[in-house]
């Protein structure tokens, strides 16, 4: 089962955490569907930001663990 997963610095590269440190979050879910639902939380209740502005950008950081291909795209999503 692959799992797909973004950092938080990865869009966000000057995020700080609730600590002050440079933000590391990884999201993590089954799908890049999951994976944008859980960053957009993250990243609106963590970072007030709103996570429409980047919904293109997660989608492009989202990797799958393990499998390495490159230039995957599921057209129609917009
Ligand atoms: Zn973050």
């Amino acid at each position: 089962m692959p799992v797909m997963y973004a950092r938080c610095n990865w869009m966000l590269s000057l995020a700080l955490d609730q600590n002050g440190q440079p933000c590391r979050y990884m999201s993590k879910a089954d799908t890049k569907d999951g994976v944008l639902t859980d960053m957009s939380t993250h990243i609106q209740s963590v970072h007030n930001v709103d996570p429409a502005d980047l919904l293109n950008n997660i989608r492009a950081v989202t990797k799958t663990q393990g499998v390495k291909t490159l230039g995957t795209r599921t057209p129609g999503t917009e």
